[in-house]
Order: C-alpha cells, then sequence, then structure tokens
C-alpha cells in the first residue's frame, strides 16, 4: 500500500464473506467482497433486497447475530483492522467514529422523551460534557441538519416531527459525536418521494461542508445518482459492478446494472422495464453466474463458470463473461 493511499483511505474491506450456521446448515450470504472508501467520498452500495449490502454493512460494525461466520483477511478503517478490536474497543469506534443510521427513522426514535433529550444522551455518552454544554451541542447538531427553530424544537417530542424531520433528528444524532463515517442503511425507505430527495441533499451538504465519509445503502439507483462518489452494485452476495459514480452512469456495464437503470420511471415514457424474474434465495443452488437465470444476454460460459470481477482503466469493475477477452 502507497503512502498516499494509507492517509487517504478510511475503509478498506478485503475478501469479506459471510455465512450464517444453523443447527442443520450452513448459508453463504456474502462472498469475496472486497472495497475501499476514501476519506470524504460517498459510496452508494445497490441491489434488490437480500443481495447482502446491509450484511456488509453490519459486518464492518461487527453487529451481525452471534451464528454469523464472518471472514476477511482485513476490515481496515483508519489504519486499524476492526476484526481484531476487542468489544470494549470497538464501543469507542461505534457512534464516536463511525455512525449508523437506520431505515426507519419514526422507530428509532423514543416516543416517551424529547429529541433534544434522546440527542443530548448519545453526546453525553461518547463525549464527556455536562448537561449544558450538551444541549448546546444538541441544538447545533438540529441546526446542521436544517431543522428550522432548533432552540425551540430541541423540546418537542417526536410525534410532533415529520417522518422527514425525525430522520434528519436521526442524522442530527449520528453528526453530534463527529463520525469520521457515517453509514445509512435504506435511510429513506419509509419516507415520501420528495422528502428522500431532501434527505440526499442533505447527506451531500455533510459530506461536502465536513468531510464525512458517507456510505448510502439502498435499492434505489435513482436515490444516490446525484450525490455518490462512488458506486457498487452487488447481486446474490457479490459485487456485479464498482466504479466511480460519473463512470458507472455513463457507460455501466453488467447486464444488471444496466437492468436497474433501465427500470429507473422516465418522464417521457409511460412503461416502466422491468428485470425478468426475481433474485435467488440464499438457499438456491446457482451454477455459473449467479445472474445467469435472468441475464438477457447469457451464454453456455455463464451457466458453467462464475465470472470474477476484473477492473479495467479508470477503476471499473465488472463481474460478466461479456467483458474477458479469453
Ligand atoms: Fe449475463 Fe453471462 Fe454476464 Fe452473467 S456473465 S451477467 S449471465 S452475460
Amino acid at each position: 500500500m502507497s503512502y498516499n493511499k494509507f492517509i487517504m483511505t478510511m475503509l478498506e474491506v478485503k475478501n469479506l464473506n459471510i455465512a450464517f450456521a444453523s443447527d442443520d446448515e450452513v448459508l453463504s450470504v456474502v462472498k469475496n467482497v472486497s472495497f475501499s472508501l476514501s476519506k470524504g467520498k460517498l459510496l452508494g452500495i445497490v441491489g434488490e433486497s437480500g443481495c447482502g449490502k446491509s450484511v456488509t454493512l453490519m459486518s464492518v460494525l461487527r453487529l451481525l447475530p452471534k451464528n454469523a461466520l464472518v471472514n476477511a483477511e482485513y476490515i481496515n478503517f483508519n489504519g486499524q483492522n476492526l476484526l481484531n478490536l476487542t468489544e470494549e474497543n470497538l464501543q469507542t469506534v461505534r457512534g464516536n467514529k463511525i455512525a449508523l443510521i437506520p431505515q426507519d427513522p419514526l422507530t428509532s426514535l423514543n416516543p416517551l422523551y424529547t429529541v433534544g433529550d434522546q440527542i443530548m444522551e448519545v453526546i453525553m455518552l461518547h463525549q464527556k460534557v455536562d448537561k449544558k454544554h450538551a444541549r448546546a451541542l444538541a441544538i447545533e447538531a438540529l441546526r446542521q441538519v436544517n431543522i428550522p427553530e432548533p432552540d425551540r424544537r430541541i423540546d418537542e417530542y417526536p410525534h410532533q416531527f415529520s417522518g422527514g424531520m425525525c430522520q434528519r433528528v436521526i442524522i442530527a444524532m449520528a453528526l453530534s459525536c463527529h463520525p469520521d463515517l457515517i453509514i445509512a442503511d435504506e435511510p429513506t425507505t419509509a419516507l415520501d418521494v420528495t422528502v428522500q430527495a431532501q434527505i440526499m441533499k442533505l447527506f451531500k451538504e455533510i459530506q461536502q461542508k465536513m468531510g464525512t465519509s458517507i456510505i448510502l445503502v439502498t435499492h434505489d439507483l435513482a436515490l444516490i445518482s446525484e450525490v455518490a462518489d462512488e458506486v457498487i452494485v452487488m447481486y446474490s452476495g457479490e459485487i456485479a459492478e464498482q466504479a466511480p459514480a460519473d463512470v458507472f452512469f455513463s457507460n455501466p456495464k453488467h447486464p444488471y446494472s444496466k437492468g436497474l437503470l433501465a427500470s429507473l420511471p422516465k418522464a417521457d415514457e409511460d412503461r416502466l422495464c422491468v428485470i425478468e424474474g426475481q433474485p435467488p434465495s440464499i438457499r438456491d443452488r446457482i451454477s455459473g453466474c449467479k445472474f445467469h437465470p435472468r441475464c438477457p444476454f447469457a451464454f453456455d460460459r455463464c451457466k458453467a463458470e462464475a465470472p470474477v470481477l476484473e477492473f479495467s482503466d479508470g477503476g471499473h469493475g465488472v463481474s460478466c463473461w461479456l467483458y474477458v477477452k479469453r
């Protein structure tokens, strides 16, 4: 690893494999996933439900259930392999250095306490400050996420906020500890379309103004198209395509990525394109390329041999036999 890369790379995951064990079987859910995130960049991880994107990120925070079998060469965060940390040391990373923003803001806030109490609790847990100072920091965090009149609204309860405003409160809670990295797992799923776009804009503002690195997990490519610096498309536990966002959106290569992009609503078309078929379940044993039962370009080799992610110039990686010259 070069000196520059060491300085700039905030998170680096190398050859991550995850399986879940039960009494009678072991089911693989993530296979050979590697990626890195540079300081101050926004990475979008996209894929249908069950493709392994959320599990991948929960493994970074080591928040998977006990029956998860996680194997990786390393998961380096700021030069420290998270896999080697004790639970006690991990606690100082979670919340302080890496903040997690969950899917549903409404169920993530306690309806019995004011939003201020909940943000202050997080601040006092992670920083050695008294209540008065914590309140000032909480008001500042609410201001950073564009909540109007934060010094008044800090004393309101979650039911007095809309869904989008509740998500802003959750983001304020995450920001209050000045994390280096925010991981947001489907952060706008429970919100309507207009509010989704506003929350995405807020993430971009946070990245640009505060230099925070962000990973956004979503099933919706349109949502990250305006904000991501890097894109990873996952399918059935593996990376199908990985590229800088401008390269990806101008020249998507993998047939699955193309299908996802074609299925986005367009103003001048009244019919939506769909990717035929369903994503495989983790119990399905599919030979070769896991996308081949749904792929309109599949040929004999696709059914027999699994492609691997290969990178061309410009950091554009694709896992598809159509792009292998041998
Ligand atoms: Fe389609 Fe074959 Fe490429 Fe898989 S390897 S995406 S089946 S063309």
